[in-house]
């Protein structure tokens, strides 16, 4: 893997081991000279990712949707800045650039990002790897919500695995590198 999106807060957590976790992603990805594509704040869990990355010499492109280019926001010192006219062609670019996605711990917007992710994966538009990281146990509600849709027939089974989940970053980006993307469903191939 060459590129991987990362979703995570805009907020920083109030909990010490998701901020660390946060930083030490980026110096895992500067390591292994992973290039970050992230939403190009310097605020919040999202700041804390690209300054590992940046702290340890390693490639960060930020894609930000032109409203929030303030001063208080937008991160000055990336490697690369895209400024996008609207939110779902900054969603666009983040998923065209990476060869996988992970989510950190976050609020609504993580989630929509990562929902949308899981989403365009269950209808075979995509077939890159899609992580979380689940820091402190944060993701065990949402690992158990999804057993919760198969238990009730709204869920497939076979799409669990979409999901890669571990609590330690190289062990997640492990399993990431050996995914295997689900088969494109025989109805949806006629109108792809
Ligand atoms: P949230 O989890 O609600 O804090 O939203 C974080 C996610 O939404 C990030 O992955 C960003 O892509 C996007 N986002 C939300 N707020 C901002 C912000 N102030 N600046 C840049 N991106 C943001």
């Amino acid at each position: 893997m060459k590129a991987i999106t990362v979703f995570c807060g805009s907020g920083l957590s109030n909990d010490s081991h998701i901020i660390s976790e946060a930083y030490n992603l980026g110096v895992y990805l500067a390591k292994q000279e992973i290039t970050l594509i992230y939403g190009g704040a310097k605020i919040g869990l999202m700041g804390k990712v690209a300054e590992g990355v940046l702290d340890n010499n390693g490639r960060v492109i930020g894609v930000i949707p032109d409203f929030l280019t303030t001063k208080e926001v937008v991160h000055e010192g990336l490697t690369e800045l895209i400024v996008t006219q609207t939110m779902h062609e900054r969603k666009n670019e983040m998923h065209n650039l990476c060869d996988g996605l992970i989510a950190l711990p976050g609020g609504f917007g993580t989630m929509e990002e990562l929902f949308e992710a899981l989403t365009w994966a269950q209808l075979g538009l995509h077939q890159k790897p899609i992580g979380l990281l689940n820091s402190n146990g944060f993701y065990e509600d949402l690992l158990q919500l999804v057993k919760t849709m198969i238990s009730k027939e709204l869920l497939q089974s076979s799409y669990e695995q979409l999901l890669v989940s571990d609590k330690h970053i190289e062990s997640l980006i492990d399993k990431m590198k050996q995914f295997e993307p689900h088969p494109v469903p025989e109805w949806m191939n006629k109108h792809l």
